[in-house]
C-alpha cells in the first residue's frame, strides 16, 4: 500500500480503535483505491482521505419514552450525517439493540459510496437507535418514535438530510416518525423521510426496490459471465423487506429459492419457499421464521446454535445475505465454495466478513458488493424524493423501470472500473473505484471544506 494510504489507514485505527466496524469499512475502501491515488498525488496535499473518512457531523441524542407497564425507558439515538458532498445526506434509520457509534459510522461511510454509485444527487448518512421493535406494542413504538423524531426533527430537512428505513424501521415506524415531525414543523414537507406508505406520499415499488434492484444486479453479474438465473437454486438470509422482495424477484427470474432464515435459524424447502407465507408470517403476524412449519410440515428448519449462520451450509448455486453485517464469516464462505457455490451478491451491508470476501474472490466466486448490489433502496428513495417534489406519482411499471436501469448502469460502472484498474471480475474493487473517483473529483472541486 502507498505511504498516503497506509498514513490515514493508520491514523484512522488510532482514532477509532473502539470502532471494528466502521474500520472494516474503510479499511476495505483504502485498499482497493491505492491504484488511484497512486495516480493523483495532489490527494495528499488536500487531505482528500483524511477528510472522506470523519464524518461531517455525529449527533447523539436520548430518547426517553413510556412502555405499556409505565415504566420510562432511556434509549440512545443516533444520527451520523456523513457526508453532504454531492446531495443532502441520505440514508436509513436502525432500531436495533446492536446499534452503536461503529454500526453507525460504517453504514453512513459505506451510504456515501453506494449513493455516489446510484449517480442521483444524494450524501451519505446513518442513523437509528438500540432500541428493540421486538414484542412492543404498536402504542410503545408509536411513543418510541415520537420521542426519538422530538429531537431528530431539529436535524433534518427535505434539503438537508433525509431518513429512510433499515432493519427494525418499515412503513408503520416511519409512519410514526412523519406524522410526528408534521406535527412539530407544522408543514407537510413531504420529501423529509422516505418508505412513506403510498396513500401518503410514498412511491410505488420502494418497498420491493432493494430486493429487486438485488436480482437486476444478480442478472447483471452473472449475464457477464454467460450465466443467468433460470434454473438456478438460490438460498437467502433473513426473512425481512430486502429478504422477501429479494426472494420474489428471483422466482420472477427462473430461480427456485430453497432457504431463508432469521436470527433464530433457517428453514429449508426443497420444493421451494412459499414467499407468500413468509410475507404473511412475517410482515403481517411479525412472527418467527419457524412457523412456516405449521403449514408446510415437509420443511426442514435448522436451530442457529453459534455464530454461523445454519443458512449458509446448504448447497446453493446463488447465495444472497440480506439480514445483517458479518453474518457470512469465512467458515461459511468454506461451505458454500465446497458447494459449489457461483456467485454471492450482498443485500444486506457488508454481510461478509472481509476474510470471506477475500476467499471468495480467490476461489473465483462472483461477489456482488453491497455498496453495488443494495443501492436499489436508495434509489428508489432518491425516486421517491423526485415524486414529492414534483407532487405527482409515476406509476409501479415506471418506478421499476428506473430501478432497473439504474441497477444496470451501476453493474456497468463496477465493471469498467475493475477492467481499467487491472482487476477485471472484481466488482468490490470495481464498485469502490468507481464511486471513489466520482467523490474525489467532487471534494477537489468543493475546496477544503
Ligand atoms: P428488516 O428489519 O426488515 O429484516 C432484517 C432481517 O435480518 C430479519 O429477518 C432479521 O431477523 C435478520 N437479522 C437482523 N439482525 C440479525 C442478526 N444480528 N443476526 C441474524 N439475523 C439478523 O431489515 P431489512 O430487510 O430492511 O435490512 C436487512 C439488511 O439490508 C440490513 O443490513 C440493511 O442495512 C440492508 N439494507 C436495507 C435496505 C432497505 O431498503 N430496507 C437498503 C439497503 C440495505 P430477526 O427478525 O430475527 O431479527
Amino acid at each position: 500500500m502507498n505511504s498516503y494510504l497506509e498514513k490515514v489507514l493508520r491514523d484512522t485505527e488510532q482514532k477509532n480503535i473502539h470502532e471494528p466496524e466502521f474500520l472494516q469499512a474503510v479499511k476495505e475502501v483504502l485498499t482497493t483505491v491505492e491504484p488511484v491515488v497512486d495516480k493523483h498525488k495532489e490527494y495528499e496535499n488536500i487531505a482528500l482521505l483524511e477528510r472522506m473518512v470523519e464524518p461531517e457531523r455525529i449527533i447523539t441524542f436520548r430518547v426517553p419514552w413510556v412502555n405499556d407497564a409505565g415504566e420510562v425507558i432511556v434509549n440512545r439515538g443516533y444520527r451520523v450525517q456523513f457526508s453532504s458532498l454531492i446531495g443532502p445526506y441520505k440514508g436509513g434509520l436502525r432500531f436495533h439493540p446492536s446499534v452503536n457509534q461503529s454500526i453507525m459510522k460504517f453504514l453512513g461511510f459505506e451510504q456515501i459510496f453506494k449513493n455516489a454509485l446510484t449517480g442521483l444527487p444524494i450524501g451519505g448518512a446513518k442513523g437509528g437507535s438500540d432500541f428493540d421493535p421486538k414484542g412492543k406494542s404498536d402504542n410503545e413504538i408509536m411513543r418510541f418514535c415520537q420521542s426519538f423524531m422530538t429531537e431528530l426533527y431539529r436535524h433534518i430537512g427535505q434539503d438537508v438530510d433525509v431518513p429512510a428505513g433499515d432493519i427494525g424501521v418499515g412503513a408503520r415506524e416511519i409512519g410514526y416518525l412523519f406524522g410526528q415531525y408534521k406535527r412539530i414543523r407544522n408543514a407537510y414537507e413531504g420529501g423529509v423521510l422516505t418508505g412513506k406508505a403510498v396513500y401518503y406520499g410514498g412511491s410505488l415499488a420502494r418497498t420491493e426496490a432493494t430486493g429487486y434492484g438485488l436480482l437486476f444486479f444478480t442478472r447483471e453479474m452473472l449475464a457477464a459471465h454467460n450465466q443467468t438465473l433460470q434454473g438456478k437454486t438460490v438460498t437467502i438470509s433473513g426473512s425481512g423487506n430486502v429478504a422477501i422482495y429479494a426472494c420474489e424477484k428471483a422466482y420472477t427470474m427462473g430461480a427456485k429459492v430453497v432457504a431463508m432464515s432469521d436470527s433464530n435459524g433457517c428453514i429449508y424447502d426443497e420444493n421451494g419457499i412459499d414467499i407468500e407465507l413468509v410475507k404473511e408470517i412475517k410482515e403481517v403476524q411479525r412472527g418467527r421464521i419457524k412457523e412456516y412449519l405449521n403449514k408446510h410440515p415437509q420443511a426442514k428448519y435448522i436451530e442457529k446454535t453459534g455464530e454461523d449462520s445454519p443458512v449458509w451450509t446448504i448447497k446453493t448455486d446463488i447465495a444472497l445475505p440480506c439480514a445483517t453485517q458479518n453474518e457470512l464469516t469465512l467458515n461459511s464462505a468454506k461451505i458454500l465454495v465446497e458447494n459449489g457455490v457461483l456467485a454471492v451478491a450482498e443485500g444486506a451491508n457488508m454481510p461478509c466478513t472481509q476474510e470471506a470476501t477475500d476467499y471468495l474472490l480467490e476461489k473465483g466466486v462472483l461477489v456482488g458488493p453491497a455498496k453495488a448490489a443494495n443501492a436499489g433502496g436508495v434509489a428508489t428513495s432518491a425516486i421517491e424524493m423526485s415524486q414529492n417534489s414534483m407532487r405527482y406519482y409515476y406509476t409501479f411499471e415506471e418506478v421499476e423501470a428506473k430501478l432497473e436501469q439504474i441497477m444496470v448502469n451501476i453493474f456497468k460502472s463496477c465493471k469498467e472500473a475493475s477492467e481499467q484498474y487491472g482487476c477485471p471480475g472484481n466488482y468490490v474493487a470495481g464498485a469502490n473505484i468507481a464511486a471513489f473517483r466520482k467523490l474525489a473529483k467532487s471534494m477537489k472541486a468543493q475546496g477544503i471544506v
